[in-house]
């Protein structure tokens, strides 16, 4: 047996034998007489319908099997085989004696570059499809067909989104690619089928053959080759307990979020776009409890108009329309620099113009997604939620502005809800130290732990240098909680967490007991911590909590943790 090492960009173990995924031929005729000109042209002009044809199918085919957002690509291709710009250069280059492939070839080449040179990653993606389109285009025109049957583990240099859909997914049990990151277009679709990967393996893909027996470990990114009987027994029961393991949350799924002594604690998502709410409905949690609107802004050159500011928030809110919806005003600067807001130098970004106080500076901005909200709240259950918030000042700065977008809407006569929740994210440590105060302004508290440690260590949460500083473990973090609990019980008003510790099974214990009624998460994770929930008393996990608070480091406080896992079923 040997190893190969990855990237581990899907969970799961997988159990199978190789088989390589052919790649198209490159090696066909790139020069034509220049009387053939014409033909060539339709020959790329038929090439496109059939291309059409088969990209309606594959369409079709991932929205039945993978939900409509995962179709959507294939409809953005679509549009990008008869966009008139490509369709030009494809033309040009005919024009210019390219045989009809070779033109594709040059035009997706082109055009790819063109984007990937761009700073946006969105646009970047882009180049991707555009490749992705020209060898679909070539694969036509040498009278290549669209499927091809593939069994076991796939082997690939790069999966492209019509390559995997073309998949027969009951057929392909794991997937190992040369090139890509977690973030890449394999590794989502990977994770959406529930498809164990392991990706960025490079030249060791080269050195699989068809027919080798190979584990694809997607936890930890690891593909051992040729493995002895006894390795690979005990990946099957691995295997086996996974498949219990999924059935048994699976089963959870839809069933009330209510511990054994009947206390309910919210379950919701973090979302990023409104194309998100597929997720949410599907993970059964019961609203949204972060929208990062930042996604609005970031890939623009210009601030997003109200209308379509309005549009986004009530896609949303319609998605879940008596769920509660905490949508996040503006989070950006810092990391997150807006173009067509001047980035100003700045020594410490994170401590610098961010979040409210960028806002407040840019009140223009602030007051039409203010207005947007307002004018969206007619469609559900709206909360909105102020980020950084570290003053009273600031809190109240932010309302008054809220209060005058209200006031001219009235004056406009345009419909907005009067009695907006309005709350804020507890992530900064003064935020934490004055919550008593806060609380008498706001009707909800959302703790962001991916900042409260970050500030409260003094540890940048992308530095992997002080990586072991940054654990929402650590004591000091999980005392600030306790104390913004606390102070919000006592004013009556209800307290969540949006940051990742909210998603983490082994903290839902210690979150109940110190008496969190809302937590905001990943979709992946709501059946597990709603599996924790439903075999919680609560009065026992207010005595871990204070057994928890009095202990000294992180290590201690997540060993205690794993000792109370234990007593979970899962
Ligand atoms: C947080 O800080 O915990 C949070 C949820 O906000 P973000 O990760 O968007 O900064
Ligand atoms: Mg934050």
């Amino acid at each position: 047996m040997w190893k190969i090492k990855g990237i581990a960009a899907s969970a799961g173990i997988a159990i199978g034998k190789i088989m390589h995924m052919q790649e198209a031929v490159h090696d066909f005729c790139r020069l034509v007489d220049a009387s053939q000109t014409p033909a060539e042209k339709e020959r790329f002009y038929a090439a496109q319908q059939a291309a059409e044809k088969e990209l309606e199918i594959l369409q079709e085919r991932t929205a039945a099997n993978m939900g409509e957002q995962q179709a959507e690509v294939f409809a953005a291709h679509k549009l990008m085989v008869t966009d008139p710009s490509f369709v030009e250069v494809v033309l040009n280059h005919i024009d210019n004696q390219a045989s009809a492939e070779a033109a594709v070839e040059y035009a997706a080449n082109e055009i790819a570059a063109m984007f990937a040179g761009l700073d946006s990653e969105y646009m970047q993606e882009r180049a991707a499809d555009i490749k992705d389109i020209g060898k679909r285009l070539v694969r036509i025109l040498q009278g290549g067909t669209a499927e091809v049957n593939y069994t076991g583990i796939l082997a690939a240099q790069d999966l492209l989104p019509s390559d995997t859909a073309a998949l027969d997914l009951d057929c392909v049990s794991g997937f190992i690619t040369a090139l890509g990151g977690k973030t890449s277009h394999s590794s989502i679709l990977a994770r959406a089928a529930g498809i164990p990967a392991v990706v960025g393996v490079g030249s060791a893909l080269e050195k699989l053959n068809n027919g080798d027996t190979v584990i694809v470990d997607g936890h930890v990114g690891e593909v051992l080759v040729n493995p002895e009987e006894d390795i690979l027994a005990d990946y099957r029961l691995r295997i086996k307990k996974e498949q219990e393991r999924a059935a048994l949350l699976a089963s959870v799924g839809h069933l009330p979020s209510e511990t054994l002594d009947g206390h309910h604690i919210e379950l919701a998502c973090n979302i990023g776009t409104p194309g998100d709410m597929e997720k949410v409905i599907a993970a059964g949690a019961e609203g949204v409890g972060l929208f990062r609107t930042e996604f609005l802004f970031l890939d623009k050159t210009s601030v997003p108009t109200e209308e379509e500011q309005v549009e986004s928030y009530k896609a949303v809110l319609a998605a879940m329309p008596d769920k509660k919806i905490v949508i996040r005003t503006l989070d950006a600067g810092g990391d997150k620099q807006l173009p067509f807001i001047g980035g100003l130098p700045e020594a410490n970004p994170a401590l610098g113009l961010r979040a409210i106080r960028l806002c407040m500076v840019y009140q223009d901005v602030f007051k039409t997604q203010l207005r947007a909200l307002l004018r969206a709240s007619v469609a559900g259950n709206l909360h909105i939620m102020f980020p950084m918030i570290a003053t009273v000042d600031e809190l109240l700065s932010a309302k008054a502005l809220l209060q005058e977008a209200a006031k001219e809407l009235t004056q406009e006569g345009v419909p907005y809800k009067s009695d907006v929740a309005v709350g804020i994210m507890v992530e900064v440590p003064a935020a934490a130290a004055i919550a008593d105060i806060l609380a008498e302004e706001v009707d909800f508290f959302s703790i962001g732990t991916n900042d409260l440690v970050q500030y409260t260590m003094a540890a940048d949460r992308m530095n992997e240098h002080v990586a072991y500083l940054s654990d929402y473990f650590q004591p000091p973090v999980v005392r600030l909680i306790g104390n913004v609990a606390k102070a919000a019980q006592k004013a009556g008003k209800w307290v969540g967490m949006c940051g990742e510790m909210a998603g983490d099974p082994l903290a839902t214990p210690l979150l109940v007991g110190l008496g969190l009624t809302e937590l905001s998460m990943n979709g992946r994770a709501v059946p597990i911590v709603k599996h924790r929930i439903r075999q919680l008393d609560v009065k026992q996990t207010q005595k871990w909590a204070d057994e928890i608070l009095s202990l000294r480091t992180a290590s201690d406080i997540k060993k205690r943790l794993e000792e109370i896992a234990l007593e979970f079923e899962i």
